[in-house]
């Protein structure tokens, strides 16, 4: 009788996710639901695994795919693959799976909800009541910035900016994109405007990035880019840290370039209390929690668990990234 297939999950997922994997394979986690796998024991796994469920913090390379030489399928827990090397997964025709779609709606809620916080100062004023600092009513007292009718700019105007997109015109608000291509279908249905990523930054008063982490995102906000915001303007990101060099960023924050920052996502996470950012009162930050919603999360998870069993199947996955193996292209 043939060996069981491995599979090796990174991270503690409920039991009940992994049953239908354990029917026909021996799978093994890391046991701890918060902390990611250490890399020499990530390294061990790789050795053994026909399968691994990967978490975004972990970084699966040229180093683990040269000693992974069983591994067939690496399945993502999230619609980024930025901490995967697809190309070097591609050459040694191993399949590299994300979790688009199902995502969507729970990270533009999310986008939606940090553009609210960070404009109408809502962490401020929490704070205010719990501290013991609400004293009365003033007219100026916590005074925001208004959402309804003003200009939201999306960089990456993929699924979830599409999803904000119509969250931001129930808004009254007006929407510009800018990608790198077009998208006419999108601005006849729902009335966005395509920009140049100049025009959108001059004429935004929020900014939101959506884009994928690639080398040609990262670094994109720039000190001199912060420059030409208004200095009303607000910086969301809820793609990646690294699409904004962030001491541009902090230097923008402190010297009112613009007027503050909604963060779901950092350079390096987790950040600590001491993190620069939030010595800043005109930034709320959030610790990645773009698509963590219970039912997003399972349906994640049990996306990833599908699409190693069709490999292990050889089958086709449901959302193969290097589509190109499979002739999806
Ligand atoms: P998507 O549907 O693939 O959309 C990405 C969009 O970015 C596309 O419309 C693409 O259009 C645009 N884009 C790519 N490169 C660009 C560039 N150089 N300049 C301008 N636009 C560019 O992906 P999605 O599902 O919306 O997710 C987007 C990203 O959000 C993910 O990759 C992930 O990093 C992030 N995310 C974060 C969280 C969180 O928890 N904070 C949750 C989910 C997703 P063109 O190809 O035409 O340029």
């Amino acid at each position: 009788m043939a060996a069981k297939p491995y599979i090796y999950i990174t991270r503690k997922l409920p039991e009940s996710v992994i049953d239908t994997l354990k029917s026909f394979a021996d799978v093994e986690m890391w046991d701890s639901e918060e902390n990611p796998v250490p890399r020499d024991i990530l390294l061990n796994e790789a050795k053994k695994a026909d399968a691994l469920l990967t978490m975004l913090s972990d970084k699966i390379d040229k180093e683990l795919f040269d000693i992974a030489t069983n591994l067939k399928v690496v399945a993502n827990l999230a619609v980024g693959f930025d901490n995967i090397d697809v190309e070097e997964a591609t050459k040694r025709r191993i399949v590299v799976c994300n979790t688009p779609d199902i995502l969507t709606d729970t990270t533009a809620d999310l986008a939606f909800s940090l553009l609210l916080m960070t404009g109408r100062r809502l962490v401020e004023a929490v704070d205010v009541v719990r501290e013991g600092k609400w004293k009365s009513w003033s007219s100026y007292f916590l005074a925001g910035t208004d959402v309804h009718h003003k200009t939201l700019g999306i960089v990456g105007m993929g699924n979830i900016g599409e999803a904000v997109a119509k969250r931001a015109l129930g808004f009254d608000m007006r929407v510009l994109y800018h990608n790198r291509s077009r998208k006419l279908e999108t601005e006849e249905k729902l009335g966005v405007k395509y920009a140049t990523f100049d025009e959108l930054v001059k004429q935004s008063d929020y900014v939101l990035v959506l884009t994928p982490l690639t080398p040609e995102t990262k670094g994109m906000f720039t000190k001199e880019v912060f420059k030409r915001m208004k200095k009303s303007a607000f910086f969301i990101n809820v793609a990646r840290g690294p699409v904004a060099v962030e001491a541009d960023l902090i230097e923008a924050l402190k010297e009112g370039e613009i007027a503050g920052a909604g963060l779901d996502v950092f350079d390096k996470e987790p950040i600590s209390p001491d993190h620069p950012l939030l010595q800043l009162n005109n930034v709320v930050a959030l610790p990645h929690i773009g698509s963590a919603s219970v039912e997003t999360r399972t349906a994640m998870m049990e996306l990833c668990c599908d699409n190693i069993e069709a490999v292990l199947k050889n089958e086709v996955p449901k959302t193969p990234v290097n589509r190109e193996l499979f002739q999806l292209v």
